[in-house]
């Protein structure tokens, strides 16, 4: 860490003072008291949720939808709004059960286009 063990006391006080949320968009200030419950627990302002990129933490990101947070843009496909190790998750777990029940390959592609539409259900409204 770079803080010093002496410093300690004075970095717990600025962690735990209460402070209204704020997006974590850079230079968005957004405040967050009115807002939704969702955006408030993962500080960020339904905007930048929906931000094809967002500044935050100095480094250029996008709000994955699935696992509630900020990635970078290499964890995302072209324009996809849930990472790609989430939408990995999902197709394994659907192509894993249809082959129990049926190894064609018709049932595969139906399944995925199944699952594209689980993940858009997911999304905040
Ligand atoms: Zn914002
Ligand atoms: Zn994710």
């Amino acid at each position: 860490m770079y803080f010093s063990s002496m410093d300690g006391d004075f970095v717990n006080r600025l962690y735990s003072r209460s402070t209204s949320p704020k997006c974590q968009a850079e230079g968005c200030d957004f405040d967050l008291t009115n807002a939704k419950n969702y955006h408030r627990r993962h500080k960020v302002c339904e905007f930048h949720s929906k931000a094809s990129t967002v500044i935050a933490a100095g480094l250029t990101q996008r709000f994955c939808q699935q696992c509630s947070r900020f990635h970078l843009l290499a964890e995302f496909d072209n324009g996809k709004r849930s990472c790609r190790r989430r939408l990995a998750d999902h197709n394994r777990r659907r192509r894993k059960s249809s082959q129990n029940q049926n190894h064609s390959k018709s049932q595969i592609t139906s399944t995925q286009s199944s699952s594209s539409e689980i993940i858009s259900r997911y999304e905040p409204d």
